[in-house]
């Protein structure tokens, strides 16, 4: 039944495309192709399959989930993520210390700080961490309009393009303020994955500095997003004891995108998430603005 169809809509076309032929005509062509099918065709036991891309999911491709807080993996293995930079002093000494360490991060930066310190940016990517869109004045992106939410989004990723030539393909919501049509904005209109977190210390609060080490470090689990902001001196302070405490509990630091292909890596072939199931937390509270 398939070929039959195929066929029709191939003649009809055809006929059509060389000489001109009335409704009548086109519908005599199908029904001599109809009875008649092209014997090349039916040679070929693979052409007998209708090729029919609208039965292709037109949902995110399989692992391409657009919102995460972790990913599940049983592996020791996290993500360290900061927010809010880059700081022109700050982030230089941050990224001294992952340097050390060989840690490889991912830096949820505010576009128009990274418009104004390309270099941090240039040097981020060159030491192998990975650089993602939050936004170009920190919005509320629950309060914005689609059209704001757009210009938030474009201005922060041509920020990124111009200074390193680089291309995000992860956005955090500022405040953690989203929702799941937002979510499904960014995936379709940016290709952007919702990277929300597990862990968090709550270190723009400015706790002290051991406490933000042991709330990463108490906190920290297999496939754990980790969330602090590289804007704070005391957050800075935290982290060489932070990192090498976790990492001699044996836990390893990958960029966001490496724990993300982790999980996909586990992921039986072909399963398609749709983007329902995709949206694997329910939409969080926001943090206080
Ligand atoms: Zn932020």
């Amino acid at each position: 039944m398939y070929l039959s169809i195929w066929l029709g809509i191939l003649m009809g076309s055809s006929g059509c495309s060389s000489t001109e032929k009335k409704p009548d005509e086109l519908a005599e062509v199908r029904q001599a192709a109809l009875a008649t099918p092209d014997p090349v065709i039916l040679d070929n036991p693979l052409a007998k399959r209708m090729n029919n891309p609208s039965t292709m999911p037109t949902v995110p491709p399989a692992g391409a989930k657009i919102g995460y807080s972790q990913v599940n993996i049983t592996e020791k293995v996290v993500a360290m993520t900061f927010d809010d930079g880059p700081h022109p002093t700050l982030t230089p000494k941050l990224l001294d210390i992952l340097k050390a360490r060989n840690i490889k991060c991912t830096f949820f930066v505010i576009g128009r700080s990274a418009k104004t310190y390309p270099n941090i940016i240039r040097r981020m990517i060159a030491e192998g961490h990975e650089v993602a869109n939050h936004t170009w004045t920190h919005a509320s992106l629950t309060s914005r309009s689609d059209a704001q939410i757009r210009t938030e989004l474009q201005q922060s990723e041509d920020a990124l393009v111009a200074a390193a030539n680089y291309r995000p393909h992860l956005i955090r919501p500022p405040y953690g303020a989203i929702n799941t049509r937002i979510k499904q904005l960014m995936f379709s209109e940016f290709g952007y994955s919702t990277i929300m977190w597990s862990v968090d210390p709550q270190d723009w609060r400015r706790p002290g500095v051991s406490v933000v080490t042991s709330r990463l470090v108490n906190g920290a689990h297999p496939g754990a997003i980790m969330l602090a902001h590289d804007i704070h001196p005391p957050t800075i302070e935290a982290m060489p004891a932070m990192f090498d405490q976790l990492l001699a509990k044996g836990y390893q630091f990958v960029t966001v995108s490496q724990l993300l292909n982790m999980e996909k890596a586990n992921m039986p072939v072909g399963v398609v998430i749709r983007p329902a199931m995709a949206v694997d937390d329910k939409d969080p509270t926001p943090l206080p603005q």
